[in-house]
């Protein structure tokens, strides 16, 4: 009940027209640059007096420089928790969807620390500029860099795009603290300071590591592959990832191929037996095949299973004359057996001539029933044996 409450309070809430998403990208990006206002109180008393005076790096960019950079980051940051907000406050104009109530906390949590860093953000100023404390505005600058990365990994496991976003604004700010560090060792140069500008070193070095390693994820991302290779309907190699691009048919490492012919019906289509190590590994359509061009129909793609199967019967089954159960015996053996029967029976059924003299030589007392499994060659070579030993009544299902 209380999420049926909670999503029809989202619905009514929900910023569905045009007037409302602008009003509420507007509040968006005032507050970033509110933020700014507060903090640029601070700066302004020093900037052009003491923060002049200090020894500074020569790499240190010119003053001109930090207001249109900040102008950037500052719309960005904007834009990023307008679309961070977007998500946790369906149904929205991009996807119609409703937004369930965990999404919902989600979302207001990662705006809420939004919100802190933004605090840590004006505090920093308040420290370096309006108290003209670089030690402490230095300690201060590493707090607000983590709430920057923290920031900047919940909204992009919110939206990505949003998370993006603010990839500039912490490589900016992993500068600053460098340069905040250098500021303090040139005008303080204790052992303190060294060592805090080597750990802002090495934050550079790390965010810098993880923006190539972002890189190289979304040039795997598939839009981006399409459009790069101009695929747009991804048909070609831009389908593949990376796993399915190393897999290879198991029939490549096959040591030999047999062709041979589908067990299963007289229609007898080709099939090329793949074998490594003495084992079969694999029974595919033989594209050469005139009757079948390499196709099995759904029975004849089964061989394998019919060859390699555990429920194959490889044993011969036989029940003695008044015995009540069955014993297994070699192949041999019932073969042996097979022939000694059939031996017997056609040497007692055997009619050489009819009664008035003409030549018969044939037996009545064997038959032989096929089925549809047979194949050509097998139904050539049972003709060839029965016909041999006389035997007239060889039938088969399929009949050829
Ligand atoms: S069972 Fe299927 S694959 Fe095998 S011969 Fe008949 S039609 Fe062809």
């Amino acid at each position: 009940m209380s999420a049926v409450k909670e999503t029809s309070k989202n619905i009514k809430n929900a910023p569905t027209t045009p007037n409302r998403q602008w009003l509420s990208l507007g509040v968006a990006l005032a507050v970033p640059f509110v933020a700014a206002a507060i903090g640029g109180r601070a700066t302004g008393k020093s900037v052009n007096t003491w923060y002049r005076t200090l020894r500074k790096p020569a790499w240190n960019p010119p003053g001109w420089v930090f207001g249109p950079v900040w102008t950037v980051l500052y719309t960005m940051m904007g834009i990023a928790s307008w679309q961070v907000w977007r998500s946790g406050n369906g149904p929205t104009l991009e996807d119609n969807t409703l937004v369930e109530p965990a999404k919902k906390r989600v979302v207001n949590g990662a705006l809420a620390l939004y919100g802190v860093h933004l605090g840590f953000n004006v505090f920093w100023s308040v420290l370096f500029f309006g108290q003209r404390n670089i030690k402490w505005a230095l300690a201060e600058i590493f707090v607000l860099w983590a709430l920057i990365a923290a920031t900047l990994v919940r909204f992009y496991r919110i939206k990505p795009e949003a998370g993006l976003l603010l990839v500039p604004y912490l490589l900016w700010s992993t500068f600053a603290a460098v340069l905040n560090a250098t500021i303090w060792r040139m005008n303080r140069g204790n052992l303190l300071a060294r060592l805090l500008q080597d750990l802002a070193l090495r934050l550079c070095r790390r965010s810098i590591m993880a923006l190539v390693d972002l890189l190289n994820e979304l040039a795997e991302w598939p839009v981006l592959k399409q459009l790069w290779e101009k695929d747009p309907l991804a048909l070609g190699e831009t389908a593949f990832s990376q796993r399915s691009k190393g897999l290879q048919p198991r029939t490549k490492t096959a040591d030999k191929v047999v062709p041979s012919i589908c067990p299963y019906c007289a229609v007898g289509c080709g099939q090329l037996i793949y074998v490594k190590d003495e084992k079969i590994i694999d029974i595919e359509g033989d594209p050469n095949s005139p009757i079948s061009r390499g196709c099995l129909c759904p029975k004849g793609a089964a061989t394998f299973q019919l060859v390699t199967g555990s429920h194959r019967v490889n044993d011969v089954l036989y029940r003695r004359p008044y015995a009540k159960e069955w014993e297994k015996i070699p192949l041999e053996q019932a073969l042996e057996m097979v022939a000694a029967r059939v031996k017997k029976t056609r040497d007692e059924h055997w009619e050489a001539e009819t009664n008035d003299g003409h030549p018969l030589r044939r037996t009545l007392g064997i038959a032989h029933l096929g089925g549809a499994t047979l194949d050509n060659e097998e139904n050539y070579l049972i003709k060839k044996l029965f016909t041999g030993l006389g035997v007239v009544q060889v039938e088969n299902q399929a009949r050829i």
